[in-house]
C-alpha cells in the first residue's frame, strides 16, 4: 500500500482550565442591551458553560472524574462537545475548533 505522511500544519492552540481562559472568550464584553461593562466575567464566547437540563452537574466526568460543574462545552463542527479542564482548544487551519485532551496534545503537536 502507498505511505502517506501528515504535512505539518500550524495550529493555535490554549489550554482550558476554567471560564475565561480562551484568548477570544472576552468575558468582560459589554452587555448588548445596556452597554454597561460586566463586574463580573460573562459565559465565554468561545468555551461556555457546561450545561444540561434536568442535569445538576455534581456527576464526575467519565474521563477526568471532575464534577460536570467544572467543565466547559465548545461548538465544533462535529457538534458540541464537552471540555475538561486541562484540555487544549486548538483554532485548526480554517477556523475551526476542537478540544484535545492534554496527553493527545502533547504527542501531537510541538511549539514553533
Ligand atoms: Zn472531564
Amino acid at each position: 500500500m502507498p505511505q502517506y505522511r501528515k504535512k505539518p500544519v500550524e495550529i493555535e492552540a490554549s489550554q482550558w482550565f476554567k471560564n475565561g481562559d480562551h484568548p477570544k472568550d472576552d468575558v468582560y464584553r459589554k452587555f448588548e442591551d445596556t452597554g454597561e461593562v460586566p463586574t463580573e466575567p460573562r459565559e465565554g464566547k468561545i468555551v461556555r458553560y457546561w450545561r444540561r437540563p434536568g442535569h445538576g452537574g455534581e456527576v464526575a466526568c467519565r474521563h477526568c472524574g471532575r464534577q460536570m460543574h467544572d467543565h466547559g462545552w465548545i461548538d465544533t463542527l462535529e457538534g458540541g462537545h464537552t471540555v475538561c479542564p486541562g484540555d487544549w482548544i486548538i483554532t485548526g487551519v480554517k477556523g475551526e475548533l476542537y478540544p484535545v485532551k492534554d496527553e493527545i496534545f502533547h504527542l501531537t503537536y510541538e511549539a514553533v
